[in-house]
């Protein structure tokens, strides 16, 4: 590729971010356009009155290579973790990844034979007349049988993807799940020589002592700027000009200011959806029909303030029952001891949503007060040690592998690829549910193919078996 010495990322959480401090390393005058206030995306930290908390749990975790190189851009700033993490669900805590005794002992005998009996009949059945996976629910129960699958899958699946799990494609199964471990173990009991899946078992992590998870995009940014390159937040994009082969400059609102880039090549870890709206000329209408297929489930962050040194020692708990408006809660105090003042913590629930519905567009404060009454419903406080609340949203927290979407996913990706001197990264970019490393490989070996040594940026997290 040509002309690279001038490069516009758009986006600059981790993908755009670690591609940006690679650039700037190499003297290539490098611009990164942020929608946000702040960098770091999804995994950036907020800072309120003393606390610091990052967007649910974040650990950094990988290949050697990449949990090196963190550890190089963090250098000091590491605090090591031994990793807690457990499922509250029947009114008692399941150890997560699961261990085969704790299952055995919180589940009922009953429950236990039939997941049993339907485990054997779903491997007989399997082996004797194999059917294909076509959505998730074929997936788990071809696998696990129907009892483990109604019990533990179908209602955290629903809850999180707001889709019945016919619909969902068993891309995701296949990609790993939280509560699939459950299965894995379960499994691993009556195959004792299955091999362990490592990235969900891993037991130990760093994370920054000060500043949160968000301090990491915090690092590239201060590379970045310190070798000359620009870091803009707050931007409104407005236009990304092509000639048809290629971007010519990119338009944005930077405050008062309307500015224009016209860079050599322009890497974009924003969502693709995003990204053909913004071209210009416009995309043909059914590649814009494509786009409109694919869905991103929203993500709603309430923050409970407590007056107490910490609610539970889990970094994170998962809470898949129906009935809670939570999915998962986590302490980023656990993380590191400096995100909170001492006698006081800061909870984060999750919640999933549709941009724009009823759990997004409801009162912060009405939030608050039902994550309080829930938590402390649920035995973990009492009401009276809240002492504050905050709520944050992200309009994308997780693309939605609704059945089908692979081919919508598929016109856009070849249409986006058209363009000689558009790179397409990131977890948003190509609509991928990967990890923090994934994010920041991508990005740097998007960089180095802009500097001529062509890597496979796209290629990464692209088959299974990685998820937490
Ligand atoms: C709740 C939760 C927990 C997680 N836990 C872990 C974990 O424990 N370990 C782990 O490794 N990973 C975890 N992840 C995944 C991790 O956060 C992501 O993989 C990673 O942060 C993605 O980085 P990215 O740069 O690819 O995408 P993003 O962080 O989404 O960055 C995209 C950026 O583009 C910006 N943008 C979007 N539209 C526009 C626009 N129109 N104009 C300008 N800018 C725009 C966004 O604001 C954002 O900053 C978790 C994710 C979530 C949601």
């Amino acid at each position: 590729m040509s002309n690279h010495r001038k490069v516009t990322v758009l986006g600059a959480g981790l993908a755009g971010m670690s591609s940006a401090a690679e650039l700037a390393r190499s003297a290539v005058d490098v611009t990164v356009l942020e929608r946000d206030p702040v960098v770091g995306g999804l995994a950036k930290s907020l800072h309120r009155n003393g606390y610091t908390v990052d967007l649910g749990p974040h650990r950094f975790h990988g290949e050697p290579g990449v949990v090196q190189h963190f550890h190089d851009l963090m250098g000091e700033n590491l605090v090591e973790n031994k990793r807690k993490s457990r499922i509250w669900m029947m009114n008692r805590f399941f150890f997560y990844p699961l261990r085969v005794e704790n299952v055995l002992m919180q589940l009922p005998r009953t429950i236990l034979l039939k997941i049993l009996v339907d485990y054997v009949t779903a491997r007989v059945r399997q082996r004797l007349n194999p059917k294909p996976d076509n959505s998730f629910e074929d997936w788990v129960t071809h696998r696990f049988g129907k009892t483990l699958y109604t019990i533990f899958f179908d209602v955290y699946t629903e809850k999180t993807w707001g889709l019945p799990c016919k619909q969902i494609s068993s891309d995701w199964a296949s990609q790993r799940i939280s509560l699939l471990s459950l299965g894995d173990v379960i499994k691993k009991t009556l195959q004792p020589k299955q091999k362990p899946q490592p990235r969900t078992y891993v037991s130990s992590f760093s994370y920054p002592k000060h500043g949160g998870v968000g301090a990491i995009c915090g690092r590239y940014r201060e590379q970045v700027e310190g070798s000359g390159g620009k870091v803009v937040t707050g931007v409104r994009l407005e236009k990304v000009k092509t000639d048809g082969k290629r971007v010519t400059s990119i338009a944005y609102q930077n405050g008062d200011l309307r500015e224009v880039d016209t860079p050599g090549h322009v890497i974009s870890s924003i969502p693709p959806q995003a990204l053909l709206d913004l071209l210009d000329p416009a995309p043909p209408a059914e590649i814009l029909a494509h786009a409109a297929k694919l869905q991103h489930r929203s993500l709603v962050f309430v923050y409970v303030v407590l007056k107490k040194e910490c609610l539970t020692d889990d970094h994170w708990i998962y809470i898949p029952e129906k009935s809670r408006l939570l999915n998962r809660i986590s302490e980023a105090k656990n993380f590191s001891h400096d995100n909170a003042p001492e006698g006081h913590t800061a909870v984060c629930a999750e919640i999933t949503c549709i941009l724009g519905d009823e759990i997004w567009s409801a009162d912060d404060q009405w939030l608050g007060e039902r994550v309080i009454t829930e938590l402390a419903d649920m035995g973990f406080m009492k009401k009276k040690d809240a002492v504050d609340t905050f709520v944050h949203r992200e309009p994308q927290g997780y693309p939605v592998y609704e059945i089908g979407y692979r081919e919508h996913l598929k016109a856009l990706q070849e249409h986006l690829g058209s363009y000689e001197n558009l790179l397409v990264i990131g977890r948003q970019g190509l609509f991928r549910y990967n990890n923090m490393d994934h994010s920041v490989t991508m990005g740097q070996r998007a960089a180095h193919t802009v500097l001529g040594r062509i890597e496979d940026f796209q290629g990464v997290a692209a088959s299974g078996d990685y998820f937490d």
